[in-house]
């Protein structure tokens, strides 16, 4: 790793902006003509303090976890990927463990600054401060989930899945411990980027929540609609027309200084649904707000640090197609590229800077489209 410290030089390092989202493969896709592996996002822990209902990874928790594989291999890994740009640590709650904070984390932020490339993580922090602390020096963006408009609500949503009573106080504590360390986070420089899922239980209150999450001092705020798989798979699932509502409300109150990123949405340039075009051409034209094409298999692989196993998404149901320990991640991506699955969803409309569905949005509103012959409708 002979990466200079000099790129680490903050002031060199372009802004995180609706501009430059080094996260949206639409990026790599323009900048290479082909889709190419420059994200990786690793799994670092299936502990958590919290069972939420929506979760997308609920059924990996767990109450006592093995041992990782070792760092070096993570970190020869990462070395070898051509054009990487981005990292991101996820779990369960990822810095559950001070030893993995310690030993994982702040080692894969250190690394990613050395040469450049932009992090994230994902937490609930609602944990002591001092753990994200030792983080913030090292780290681009700290993602966490915001869908509540009380701590009733984080009470009810945080612990549903839970197999023990959690008392309203304690989660209380918990939710003021999250909001006052999403503001010093925010105020030590880390942008603070607060996700809320449109979902049975959001769609109405959608810009309530918005309002505590400009108030907790996030600099952006990102939507996506809920898809229950998995862990979730029991929950309501909304329609197109509910979420389209959601969204149009949301544009109607936001606050315009705020960034407002959406991914993951149901919604393309080909429909031959007018209304949910004119909301496309609606987000592509408000100022401060992008959509952000989704990463899974098209610029990112997630990788599970306790087995090794190499995955399209952290959640989804396709099975692991390579092992840090025999594969080089670039290769695996290049398999995944070539199969048959990524195939039928890999369409491109330049015009819309579009670069098509999610396997899950397939899945839940396109089983029986094929993309591969559509196109944008531009009017
Ligand atoms: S890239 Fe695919 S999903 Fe996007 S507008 Fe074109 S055909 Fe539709």
């Amino acid at each position: 790793m002979n990466h200079i410290l000099a790129l680490n030089d903050l002031h060199n390092r372009q802004e995180l902006s609706p501009t430059y989202d080094p996260w949206d493969p639409i990026r790599s896709l323009q900048q290479h003509g082909r889709h190419v592996l420059t994200s990786v996002e690793m799994t670092v822990s299936n502990l958590c303090n919290m069972r939420c209902e929506h979760c997308a990874v609920g059924d990996t928790l767990v109450m006592v976890e093995p041992a990782k594989m070792p760092l070096d291999l993570m970190l020869r890994r990462l070395d070898e990927v051509e054009h990487l740009e981005t990292i991101s640590i996820t779990g369960g709650e990822p810095s559950f463990s001070a030893t993995t904070v310690r030993d994982y984390m702040v080692p894969l932020l250190r690394y990613a600054r050395s040469r450049g490339i932009r992090s994230q993580i994902n937490s609930n922090v609602t944990l002591d401060y001092k753990r994200y602390e030792q983080l913030a020096p090292y780290l681009d963006v700290m993602h966490i989930s915001f869908n509540y408009t009380s701590a009733d609500d984080f009470h009810q949503v945080g612990f549903a899945k839970a197999n023990h009573a959690v008392s309203k106080e304690t989660a209380a504590k918990m939710y003021e411990r999250m909001i006052d360390n999403a503001r010093r986070l925010s105020e030590a420089g880390v942008l603070v980027s607060a996700e809320s899922m449109i979902n049975f239980r959001t769609h109405h209150k959608i810009d309530e929540i918005h309002q505590l999450i400009i108030e907790m001092g996030c600099k952006r705020h990102e939507v996506h609609p809920m898809y229950p798989s998995s862990f979730a798979k029991d929950l309501p699932m909304l329609s197109r027309e509910e979420m389209r509502a959601a969204i149009e409300k949301l544009l109607d109150t936001r606050d315009k200084s705020v960034w407002m990123l959406f991914g993951t949405l149901p919604f393309f340039r080909c429909s031959t649904n007018a209304e949910e075009r004119q909301l496309l051409a609606r987000l592509a034209s408000e100022p401060n707000v992008t959509v952000r094409n989704d990463p899974d298999g098209r610029n990112r692989l997630n990788v599970n640090l306790f087995t090794g196993d190499v995955f399209v998404t952290d959640f989804s149901d396709v099975p692991a197609f390579g092992n840090i320990e025999k594969d080089r991640l670039d290769d695996v991506f290049g398999r995944w590229l070539n199969g048959s699955l990524a195939q039928a969803i890999d369409c491109h409309c330049p015009a819309a800077s579009c670069c098509g569905p999610n396997l899950l949005v397939k899945d839940m509103y396109y089983r029986e489209d094929n993309f591969l012959e559509r196109s944008a409708i531009i009017e």
